[in-house]
């Protein structure tokens, strides 16, 4: 993800799903994103995560590939759907919003997602 902040031109999200106990990522498609906006939706069968419901959604992660900075709209997001959202900037920071805390915290990404 830190590798499609810095070098893909919109922004890339994913998913951290769990279920029966096991965790898996999957990123969504970016086709339709711009620099500012990660188009995709919660109902998982469009993406043939068959199983999947959005109750398996435990993270939103995205890219801000225009900015260093969480923005207003991924505070909204997260409220409404109740999901905490990381913002992955370029300069290597991220952010996670937890709708729970009502809080932003600058943390460092798992490294598992530094790719
Ligand atoms: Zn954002």
């Amino acid at each position: 993800m830190l590798n499609h902040a810095k070098n893909t031109t919109v922004e890339v999200a994913a998913f951290e799903l769990k279920k029966n106990g096991e965790t898996r990522y999957y990123i969504l498609p970016w086709n339709d994103n711009d620099r500012t906006t990660s188009r995709f939706t919660t109902n998982l069968n469009k993406y043939g995560l068959d199983g999947y419901n959005e109750i398996n959604i435990m993270q939103l992660y995205h890219t801000h590939p225009g900015s260093n900075m969480p923005g207003p709209t991924d505070r909204e997001w997260s409220n409404n759907s109740l999901i905490p959202i990381w913002a992955i900037c370029p300069n290597g920071k991220s952010y996670i919003y937890s709708p729970i805390e009502n809080t932003t915290n600058a943390i460092e990404l798992k490294n598992f997602l530094n790719f």
